[in-house]
Protein backbone atom coordinates (compact mmCIF):
# COMPACT_ATOMS: atom_id res chain seq x y z
CA UNK A 1 0.00 0.00 0.00
CA UNK A 2 1.47 3.31 -0.76
CA UNK A 3 1.95 5.59 2.25
CA UNK A 4 -0.96 7.71 2.97
CA UNK A 5 -1.26 11.52 1.44
CA UNK A 6 -2.90 14.04 2.68
CA UNK A 7 -4.59 15.99 0.94
CA UNK A 8 -2.30 19.77 0.59
CA UNK A 9 -5.24 22.67 0.77
CA UNK A 10 -4.45 25.65 -1.57
CA UNK A 11 -5.81 27.88 1.12
CA UNK A 12 -3.13 28.56 3.96
CA UNK A 13 -3.32 27.24 7.71
CA UNK A 14 -4.47 30.62 9.49
CA UNK A 15 -6.70 33.68 8.43
CA UNK A 16 -5.02 36.63 7.04
CA UNK A 17 -2.40 35.10 4.36
CA UNK A 18 -4.57 36.59 1.44
CA UNK A 19 -4.05 40.56 2.65
CA UNK A 20 -1.81 42.21 0.60
CA UNK A 21 1.91 43.30 1.64
CA UNK A 22 4.75 41.07 3.46
CA UNK A 23 3.99 43.10 6.57
CA UNK A 24 0.64 42.59 6.55
CA UNK A 25 0.89 39.43 5.59
CA UNK A 26 3.23 38.45 8.19
CA UNK A 27 1.42 40.66 11.66
CA UNK A 28 -2.28 38.77 10.13
CA UNK A 29 -0.90 35.49 10.02
CA UNK A 30 2.15 35.94 12.27
CA UNK A 31 4.40 33.88 9.66
CA UNK A 32 7.58 34.66 8.79
CA UNK A 33 9.13 34.54 5.13
CA UNK A 34 11.87 32.08 5.40
CA UNK A 35 15.29 34.04 4.46
CA UNK A 36 16.37 31.72 2.15
CA UNK A 37 13.83 29.86 0.11
CA UNK A 38 12.37 33.00 -0.65
CA UNK A 39 12.85 33.93 -4.46
CA UNK A 40 11.79 37.34 -5.35
CA UNK A 41 10.77 36.04 -9.23
CA UNK A 42 9.28 32.96 -7.20
CA UNK A 43 5.83 32.28 -8.62
CA UNK A 44 4.27 30.07 -6.06
CA UNK A 45 3.88 30.90 -2.00
CA UNK A 46 4.01 27.83 -0.07
CA UNK A 47 3.02 28.28 3.67
CA UNK A 48 3.54 26.17 7.01
CA UNK A 49 2.45 27.12 10.06
CA UNK A 50 5.55 28.83 10.59
CA UNK A 51 7.38 30.22 7.56
CA UNK A 52 6.21 31.05 4.02
CA UNK A 53 8.38 29.90 0.78
CA UNK A 54 8.64 31.96 -2.27
CA UNK A 55 9.56 29.23 -4.55
CA UNK A 56 8.79 28.05 -8.26
CA UNK A 57 5.47 26.15 -9.36
CA UNK A 58 6.78 24.86 -12.84
CA UNK A 59 10.26 23.39 -9.73
CA UNK A 60 7.63 21.55 -7.80
CA UNK A 61 5.38 20.18 -10.88
CA UNK A 62 8.33 18.92 -12.39
CA UNK A 63 9.72 16.94 -9.27
CA UNK A 64 6.58 16.04 -8.08
CA UNK A 65 3.48 14.78 -9.35
CA UNK A 66 1.35 14.91 -6.73
CA UNK A 67 1.67 18.42 -6.72
CA UNK A 68 1.85 19.03 -10.18
CA UNK A 69 -1.86 17.68 -10.40
CA UNK A 70 -3.08 19.11 -7.96
CA UNK A 71 -1.86 22.42 -9.54
CA UNK A 72 -3.42 21.82 -12.30
CA UNK A 73 -6.94 21.07 -11.21
CA UNK A 74 -9.45 23.41 -12.60
CA UNK A 75 -9.64 25.29 -9.31
CA UNK A 76 -6.11 26.03 -9.22
CA UNK A 77 -6.16 29.15 -10.73
CA UNK A 78 -9.36 30.56 -9.07
CA UNK A 79 -7.73 31.00 -5.34
CA UNK A 80 -8.18 34.27 -4.15
CA UNK A 81 -5.53 33.47 -1.67
CA UNK A 82 -2.72 35.89 -3.82
CA UNK A 83 0.32 37.69 -2.09
CA UNK A 84 1.08 40.48 -4.75
CA UNK A 85 -0.62 37.91 -6.89
CA UNK A 86 1.36 34.96 -6.27
CA UNK A 87 -0.52 31.91 -5.47
CA UNK A 88 -0.59 31.23 -1.58
CA UNK A 89 -0.79 27.35 -0.92
CA UNK A 90 -0.88 25.64 2.58
CA UNK A 91 0.48 22.67 3.38
CA UNK A 92 -2.07 20.94 5.67
CA UNK A 93 -0.08 18.10 8.19
CA UNK A 94 3.09 18.59 6.92
CA UNK A 95 5.77 20.60 9.44
CA UNK A 96 7.80 23.29 8.99
CA UNK A 97 11.33 21.48 9.03
CA UNK A 98 9.71 18.54 6.79
CA UNK A 99 8.80 21.14 4.43
CA UNK A 100 11.99 23.27 4.67
CA UNK A 101 14.03 20.17 3.87
CA UNK A 102 12.05 18.89 0.90
CA UNK A 103 12.50 22.12 -0.86
CA UNK A 104 16.03 23.04 0.72
CA UNK A 105 16.71 19.57 -1.44
CA UNK A 106 15.23 20.57 -4.10
CA UNK A 107 17.20 23.49 -4.92
CA UNK A 108 20.39 22.26 -3.27
CA UNK A 109 22.96 20.54 -6.45
CA UNK A 110 24.74 18.74 -3.87
CA UNK A 111 21.38 16.99 -2.35
CA UNK A 112 23.66 13.67 -2.28
CA UNK A 113 26.86 15.30 -0.65
CA UNK A 114 24.02 17.24 1.74
CA UNK A 115 22.86 14.05 3.12
CA UNK A 116 25.49 12.88 4.71
CA UNK A 117 25.68 15.71 6.85
CA UNK A 118 21.97 15.22 8.03
CA UNK A 119 21.02 13.76 11.54
CA UNK A 120 18.55 10.82 11.23
CA UNK A 121 15.82 12.54 12.59
CA UNK A 122 16.27 15.09 8.99
CA UNK A 123 16.59 12.03 7.04
CA UNK A 124 13.58 10.12 8.41
CA UNK A 125 11.35 13.66 7.58
CA UNK A 126 12.90 14.02 4.00
CA UNK A 127 11.79 9.52 3.92
CA UNK A 128 8.08 11.07 5.06
CA UNK A 129 7.66 14.00 2.74
CA UNK A 130 9.32 13.18 -0.42
CA UNK A 131 7.40 9.85 -0.33
CA UNK A 132 3.94 11.64 0.36
CA UNK A 133 4.16 14.08 -2.52
CA UNK A 134 5.50 11.98 -4.83
CA UNK A 135 9.23 13.19 -5.03
CA UNK A 136 10.86 10.60 -6.90
CA UNK A 137 14.25 11.68 -7.34
CA UNK A 138 14.54 13.38 -4.23
CA UNK A 139 13.16 9.61 -2.37
CA UNK A 140 15.36 7.98 -4.25
CA UNK A 141 18.48 9.95 -3.17
CA UNK A 142 17.48 9.20 0.49
CA UNK A 143 17.04 5.69 -0.26
CA UNK A 144 20.06 4.64 -2.00
CA UNK A 145 21.54 6.88 1.24
CA UNK A 146 19.41 5.10 3.86
CA UNK A 147 20.25 1.41 1.65
CA UNK A 148 24.14 2.36 2.76
CA UNK A 149 23.70 3.18 6.12
CA UNK A 150 21.29 -0.20 6.49
CA UNK A 151 22.51 -2.40 3.77
CA UNK A 152 21.67 -5.73 2.31
CA UNK A 153 24.80 -7.78 3.35
CA UNK A 154 26.60 -8.47 6.39
CA UNK A 155 29.73 -7.42 4.43
CA UNK A 156 28.31 -4.03 3.42
CA UNK A 157 26.32 -3.78 7.23
CA UNK A 158 30.12 -4.07 8.87
CA UNK A 159 31.40 -1.47 6.84
CA UNK A 160 28.34 1.08 6.79
CA UNK A 161 28.75 4.34 8.91
CA UNK A 162 25.74 3.54 10.80
CA UNK A 163 28.52 2.38 13.42
CA UNK A 164 30.19 5.62 13.54
CA UNK A 165 26.80 7.57 14.38
CA UNK A 166 25.24 7.94 17.54
CA UNK A 167 22.15 6.09 17.61
CA UNK A 168 19.39 7.48 19.92
CA UNK A 169 16.52 5.02 20.06
CA UNK A 170 13.81 7.59 19.69
CA UNK A 171 15.30 8.45 16.27
CA UNK A 172 15.59 4.80 14.87
CA UNK A 173 12.27 3.85 16.58
CA UNK A 174 10.82 6.97 13.97
CA UNK A 175 13.04 5.61 11.42
CA UNK A 176 11.76 2.62 11.83
CA UNK A 177 8.36 3.30 11.40
CA UNK A 178 8.72 5.84 8.82
CA UNK A 179 10.19 3.48 6.98
CA UNK A 180 7.22 0.96 7.37
CA UNK A 181 5.16 3.49 6.02
CA UNK A 182 6.93 4.66 3.39
CA UNK A 183 7.42 0.93 2.15
CA UNK A 184 11.11 1.24 2.36
CA UNK A 185 11.64 -2.39 3.60
CA UNK A 186 14.77 -3.17 2.25
CA UNK A 187 16.08 -1.01 5.25
CA UNK A 188 13.96 -2.27 7.90
CA UNK A 189 15.97 -6.24 8.96
CA UNK A 190 19.38 -4.17 9.96
CA UNK A 191 17.17 -1.36 11.55
CA UNK A 192 15.25 -3.58 13.59
CA UNK A 193 18.58 -5.34 14.29
CA UNK A 194 19.80 -2.25 16.08
CA UNK A 195 16.71 -1.64 17.69
CA UNK A 196 16.83 -4.57 19.13
CA UNK A 197 20.46 -3.79 20.68
CA UNK A 198 19.47 -1.06 23.17
CA UNK A 199 19.06 -2.39 26.59
CA UNK A 200 15.79 -3.69 27.34
CA UNK A 201 14.37 -1.17 29.83
CA UNK A 202 15.44 1.69 26.84
CA UNK A 203 13.11 0.22 24.37
CA UNK A 204 10.51 -0.37 26.44
CA UNK A 205 10.58 3.64 26.91
CA UNK A 206 10.43 4.06 23.17
CA UNK A 207 8.10 1.15 22.58
CA UNK A 208 4.68 2.95 22.86
CA UNK A 209 6.06 4.74 19.54
CA UNK A 210 5.47 2.21 17.52
CA UNK A 211 2.33 0.24 16.30
CA UNK A 212 1.47 -3.02 18.14
CA UNK A 213 2.29 -5.65 15.46
CA UNK A 214 6.06 -3.93 15.37
CA UNK A 215 6.29 -3.65 18.89
CA UNK A 216 5.69 -7.17 18.31
CA UNK A 217 7.99 -8.28 15.64
CA UNK A 218 10.94 -6.47 17.65
CA UNK A 219 10.75 -7.96 20.82
CA UNK A 220 10.15 -11.40 18.93
CA UNK A 221 13.23 -11.05 16.49
CA UNK A 222 15.28 -10.23 19.75
CA UNK A 223 14.39 -12.79 21.90
CA UNK A 224 15.66 -14.73 18.53
CA UNK A 225 18.55 -12.74 18.86
CA UNK A 226 18.92 -13.94 22.37
CA UNK A 227 19.11 -17.40 21.43
CA UNK A 228 21.48 -16.75 18.67
CA UNK A 229 22.96 -15.39 21.70
CA UNK A 230 22.88 -18.83 23.48
CA UNK A 231 24.13 -20.67 20.90
CA UNK A 232 27.13 -18.90 20.32
CA UNK A 233 28.05 -18.98 23.71
CA UNK A 234 27.83 -23.05 23.38
CA UNK A 235 29.78 -23.35 20.71
CA UNK A 236 32.55 -21.10 22.20
CA UNK A 237 32.68 -23.88 24.82
CA UNK A 238 33.10 -26.46 21.79
CA UNK A 239 29.71 -28.00 23.56
CA UNK A 240 28.96 -30.24 20.55
CA UNK A 241 32.09 -31.87 21.09
CA UNK A 242 32.10 -35.15 23.48
CA UNK A 243 35.73 -34.92 24.16
CA UNK A 244 37.22 -38.41 25.42
CA UNK A 245 40.31 -40.01 24.94
CA UNK A 246 39.10 -41.23 21.15
CA UNK A 247 37.63 -37.59 20.26
CA UNK A 248 39.52 -35.30 22.25
CA UNK A 249 37.89 -31.85 22.19
CA UNK A 250 41.71 -30.54 21.87
CA UNK A 251 45.31 -32.25 22.52
CA UNK A 252 45.88 -29.48 24.58
CA UNK A 253 43.37 -29.10 27.97
CA UNK A 254 44.55 -25.32 28.42
CA UNK A 255 42.67 -24.30 24.87
CA UNK A 256 39.26 -25.11 26.18
CA UNK A 257 39.55 -23.26 29.31
CA UNK A 258 41.49 -20.23 27.51
CA UNK A 259 37.96 -19.59 25.89
CA UNK A 260 36.01 -19.97 29.34
CA UNK A 261 38.27 -17.96 30.39
CA UNK A 262 37.46 -15.25 27.71
CA UNK A 263 34.09 -15.39 28.26
CA UNK A 264 33.87 -14.94 31.44
CA UNK A 265 36.27 -11.60 30.99
CA UNK A 266 34.41 -10.36 28.00
CA UNK A 267 30.91 -10.89 29.18
CA UNK A 268 30.70 -10.70 32.98
CA UNK A 269 28.07 -11.98 34.60
CA UNK A 270 28.16 -8.71 36.94
CA UNK A 271 27.24 -6.64 33.65
CA UNK A 272 23.46 -7.11 32.50
CA UNK A 273 23.79 -5.37 29.53
CA UNK A 274 26.61 -7.43 28.30
CA UNK A 275 24.75 -11.13 28.93
CA UNK A 276 23.89 -10.56 25.35
CA UNK A 277 26.07 -11.44 22.84
CA UNK A 278 24.36 -9.68 19.46
CA UNK A 279 25.79 -11.36 16.77
CA UNK A 280 26.64 -9.06 14.36
CA UNK A 281 28.79 -6.76 16.62
CA UNK A 282 31.29 -9.35 17.28
CA UNK A 283 34.30 -8.08 15.62
CA UNK A 284 35.87 -10.33 13.00
CA UNK A 285 37.91 -12.55 15.57
CA UNK A 286 35.06 -12.45 18.00
CA UNK A 287 36.01 -13.31 21.45
CA UNK A 288 39.66 -14.11 20.59
CA UNK A 289 40.10 -10.16 18.86
CA UNK A 290 42.79 -8.05 20.35
CA UNK A 291 44.48 -11.99 21.62
CA UNK A 292 47.88 -12.51 20.75
CA UNK A 293 47.52 -15.66 19.10
CA UNK A 294 51.11 -16.91 19.31
CA UNK A 295 51.24 -16.49 23.45
CA UNK A 296 47.70 -16.75 24.62
CA UNK A 297 47.74 -20.59 24.90
CA UNK A 298 45.34 -21.47 22.18
CA UNK A 299 46.08 -23.80 19.59
CA UNK A 300 45.83 -22.92 15.75
CA UNK A 301 43.35 -25.89 14.94
CA UNK A 302 41.08 -25.05 17.85
CA UNK A 303 40.89 -21.07 16.74
CA UNK A 304 40.33 -21.89 12.59
CA UNK A 305 37.45 -24.26 14.14
CA UNK A 306 36.30 -21.05 15.98
CA UNK A 307 36.53 -19.06 13.49
CA UNK A 308 35.11 -20.79 10.86
CA UNK A 309 32.20 -21.29 13.58
CA UNK A 310 31.56 -17.43 13.76
CA UNK A 311 31.69 -17.03 10.19
CA UNK A 312 29.02 -19.54 9.89
CA UNK A 313 26.74 -18.65 12.34
CA UNK A 314 26.99 -14.56 11.55
CA UNK A 315 26.00 -15.94 7.97
CA UNK A 316 22.85 -18.04 9.21
CA UNK A 317 21.62 -15.03 11.24
CA UNK A 318 22.09 -12.65 8.33
CA UNK A 319 20.21 -14.62 6.11
CA UNK A 320 17.40 -15.05 9.18
CA UNK A 321 17.58 -11.29 9.77
CA UNK A 322 14.52 -10.31 7.53
CA UNK A 323 12.75 -13.93 8.35
CA UNK A 324 12.85 -13.12 11.82
CA UNK A 325 11.71 -9.39 12.10
CA UNK A 326 9.39 -8.82 8.70
CA UNK A 327 8.68 -12.56 7.93
CA UNK A 328 10.50 -12.11 4.57
CA UNK A 329 13.42 -13.54 2.76
CA UNK A 330 15.75 -10.82 1.74
CA UNK A 331 15.03 -12.50 -1.95
CA UNK A 332 11.83 -10.90 -1.11
CA UNK A 333 12.89 -7.44 -0.29
CA UNK A 334 15.19 -7.48 -3.37
CA UNK A 335 11.62 -8.04 -5.46
CA UNK A 336 9.85 -5.33 -3.60
ZN1 LIG B 1 43.13 -26.47 20.96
Amino acid sequence: MPPKRRRVSKSPPTKGCGDKGSATLSRASGLRQHDKLWFDDGSIIIATDVHLYRVHRGMLSRYSKVLSDIFEMPTAGETSDLWEDVPIVGMVGDSDVEVYLLLKGLYDRNFRDTLREYAMPAISSLLSISSKYDFQEIRADVLQFLTSLFPRTLKEYEASKIHNRELHPGEIFELLVVAHRCEALSILPPLYYLCSRFPLETSIDHIQSLPKDYAKQLFLGRDWLCEVSQHLFKQSLQSARVGGSFAPICKYPHCLEKFRAQLAEKYPNAQPERRFMFVFDLPEHGILEDLDMQRCGICEPCETKYLEMLNEIKRFAWNRLPVKFLNMTWEDLRRK
